[in-house]
């Protein structure tokens, strides 16, 4: 007897096929049956009758390693029917943690994830010690935090021997089962790395048939040389390259999405094996120090506090970004579209806008910014809206471009719940399956899901999730067509997606009729070779 039956849904399999009436039948954590009218006996079944049964999708870029041990039951995102999420993504990882690093991890980590322990740790004690959660989860250890450990927050070429200490660590998280590496050359101190450094651990991931994902150099001005330097580390090493959420930041770059594309789908038809992901908002979210000249974090956190305090120095931040635009994101129409989104030292600032807060003190916009970041110690979050729809939708429509939320997995009550984080971490998926393909038919139901499911698995090199087919992981979502929409605003972050009835993860129904069971039946998928 099968453990469960969907009975009576629309099949979507994640293929990209038209969907079809079919019932599902769960075994052992597995699909067992995936067939119309199925007569196959089950101890439970579950009624999908008017709705759609999809493949759990995947969440393919998010920093969920921040917040997963505080919310093990990833509400934000089994709501949505998330049911695996790669984290250790833009070049962070928990782990390694060599001794005595364990403070300037954490110092350095804070405006990402404030509410994390840090320990000293190995990457195979980080596996080991993973929490069970909600979710499935893909880790990669970060090439920023591996930096970290060897040349701290100094601008140079690692040597030899930080470069070999570097490649040890990266084996030894391969070994414990990581996916592969992350990097994020877009701040210190990855973007303090030259090609030979990247190449090099690019050639060791391909030893180990690892994969490597990248927050590119730049997302603004020099997006096209970024996208170029991405494809040469997969032309050059062979190794697969995951290109982080796609898109084009500051006015100068407004309008470039078809251009942007067809650079890298040339590259995939010369048989590169590049993939990207993109979240459709045209909002951004990061630490507040990342907008200004990356020579600012030079030597470290507390450097960076201290040097802001200097009048020589803002003074020369206002002229770089007078002639160049913020750093990361180019050039603004105004800080009215740079709003606080958390605030560790002062949270009564969350939605305030940073052109508002210069006003309210009569000051400059540029010591507005180098005051907070003072006074917050460098852990401010902020969001900051840089992109133009037309671009989102462009990038977004591509059906080789999977979907990434670039967020982390909160819930609306405890430690998580704070701040007014970005809306994407509730609502990136719930946005696609509804307004995308209803409002704003950027494509069509089938087109969404495979782009989450089956497009996701294969860029990740996952044989056995991401189609609903008899032998796969019984990872599975159940939800309203009609019904399903994101609910999370930039005013009102904390709510949960709607329209969703049912998930299941690796055949356990996590979500039962809209509401969390607590089952906490994800688990870490280790790479093997
Ligand atoms: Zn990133």
């Amino acid at each position: 007897m099968d453990d469960l039956l969907i009975r009576g849904g629309h099949v979507i399999d994640g293929s990209g096929a038209p969907g079809r009436e079919a019932d599902v039948s769960v075994l052992d954590g597995r699909v067992a049956a995936v067939e119309p009218r199925s007569a196959r006996p089950a101890r439970r079944v579950i009624d999908a009758r008017g709705q759609v049964v999809a493949p759990g999708l995947i969440d393919i870029h998010t920093h969920s390693d921040f917040t997963l041990p505080l919310n093990p039951r990833a509400e934000s995102k089994i709501r949505q029917g998330v049911t695996l999420e790669v984290v250790g993504n833009c070049g962070f990882s928990v782990a390694p943690v060599l001794p005595g690093r364990a403070e300037m991890q954490r110092e350095y980590l804070a405006s990402s994830a404030p509410w994390l322990p840090f320990r000293e740790s190995t990457f195979a004690d980080y596996v080991a010690g993973f929490p069970p959660t909600s979710v499935n989860v893909i880790l990669q250890v970060g090439h920023n935090t591996l930096r970290l450990m060897t040349a701290g927050l100094e601008n140079r070429p690692v040597t030899a021997a930080e470069l070999g200490a570097m490649e040890r660590m990266l084996e030894e998280a391969l070994t414990a089962g990581a996916w592969g590496l992350s990097s994020g050359l877009f701040t210190a101190p990855g973007n303090f790395a030259d090609a030979a450094e990247i190449h090099a651990l690019a050639r060791l991931l391909r030893r180990h048939g690892a994969a490597y994902s990248t927050h590119m150099r730049d997302e603004s001005d020099q997006v096209f040389e970024a996208v170029r330097e991405a494809v040469q580390v997969a032309e050059a090493t062979g190794v697969h390259v995951q290109i982080a959420h796609l898109k084009l930041s500051g006015v100068n770059n407004w309008g470039g999405a078809a251009k942007l594309l067809a650079e890298i789908e040339a590259a995939r038809r010369r048989g590169v094996p590049v993939d990207c992901d993109a979240y459709p908002y045209d909002t951004a979210t990061n630490p507040l120090r990342n907008l200004l000249p990356r020579w600012v974090m030079e030597g470290g956190i507390p450097a960076m506090l201290e040097r802001l305090r200097v009048r020589d120095v803002r003074t020369r931040i206002r002229d770089e970004i007078a002639r160049s635009g913020l750093t990361n994101f180019g050039r603004i129409p105004s800080w009215d579209v740079v709003r606080v989104a958390i605030s560790p030292q002062m949270p009564e600032n969350a939605g305030r806008t940073l052109g508002d807060i210069a006003r309210s003190r009569s000051v400059d916009p540029i010591d507005a910014v180098a005051d907070y970041v003072v006074a917050d110690r460098g852990e401010t979050r902020i969001l900051i809206t840089s992109m133009t729809d037309a671009d989102v939708h462009e990038i977004t429509r591509a059906p080789w471009v999977t979907v990434g939320s670039d967020g982390n997995a909160l819930a609306v009550t405890g430690i998580t719940g704070q701040g007014k984080p970005h809306p994407r971490y509730y609502g990136t998926h719930a946005h696609v399956l509804g307004p995308c393909v209803r409002d704003l038919r950027l494509f069509s139901l089938e087109a969404a899901v495979a782009k989450m499911t089956g497009v996701a698995a294969r860029a990740l090199g996952l044989r056995d999730r991401g189609t609903l087919r008899a032998g796969a992981w019984a990872d599975v979502v159940v939800f309203d067509p009609a019904r399903i929409t994101d609910r999370s605003t930039y005013e009102e972050p904390h709510r949960y997606a709607a329209g969703i009835s049912a998930v299941l993860v690796n055949g356990q129904v996590t979500i039962d009729g809209g509401d969390h069971t607590g089952a906490l039946s994800g688990r870490v998928i280790k790479r093997t070779t």
